[in-house]
């Protein structure tokens, strides 16, 4: 099986439900994060519920592919892992590049595949249009170029796959992962550490 992320049209922007844009929903005392290379504050991508936790995935956009924030430690971008019990929404900074153009749903939809080409195919073959298609949530990542699992920060092993986003439906308001690349999301469930990078 595997799980595709649909966009689901316009959600609201403190959505606890998975959502590219909008607020960061984050816990009590949470400082926004700054660009390691321009300390910019950076642009929220996502928000990813994960069992009992939440993903929230952010990048530098305040001078877009000169902070390395394709790299998963090159400190252009930020990923969080949260329990999601007493979340709150983020304080926006008044500065920078903060928020996506649009706050857009993601429907979780399991295709009988093996593999992210294959479900992208069956999705296409049963009527889908395949720009609606915004990644897809565990299972294998179907990497751009070569494997770039990142190891946790605090265990060093390898970090589980959590999910692989699309820049966005809609060129107007969508991500930069460089020109059509893809998002990819790691996590550690033991030391609720969370990691992205993106390839194109
Ligand atoms: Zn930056
Ligand atoms: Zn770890």
């Amino acid at each position: 099986m595997t799980t595709l992320l649909i966009h689901d049209g316009a959600a609201d922007p403190l959505a606890p439900t998975p959502r590219t844009g909008g607020v960061p929903l984050v816990p009590e005392g949470f400082a926004w994060p700054e660009c390691g290379e321009c300390e910019g504050a950076m642009q929220f991508l996502a928000h990813l519920p994960l069992d009992t936790d939440v993903v929230a995935v952010f990048q530098c956009q305040n001078d877009p592919g000169l902070c390395d924030e394709w790299d998963a430690t090159g400190g252009g971008n930020k990923a969080f892992r949260f329990a999601a019990e007493g979340l709150v929404p983020a304080v926006v900074p008044e500065e920078g590049e903060t928020r996506l153009g649009a706050v857009s749903a993601l429907r979780a939809e399991r295709v009988a595949a093996d593999g992210f080409a294959e479900a992208l195919d069956q999705w296409a073959d049963g009527g889908g249009e395949p720009r609606l298609v915004q990644g897809q949530l565990g299972g294998a990542p179907a990497w751009v170029q070569g494997d770039e699992t990142p190891d946790c920060p605090a265990c060093t092993a390898p970090m589980a796959f959590a999910a692989q986003l699309e820049e966005g439906h809609d060129h107007a308001t969508a991500a930069n992962f460089g020109g059509g690349g893809i998002g990819y999301v790691f996590t550690c469930g033991d030391c609720r550490e969370a990691a992205f990078l993106w390839q194109c």
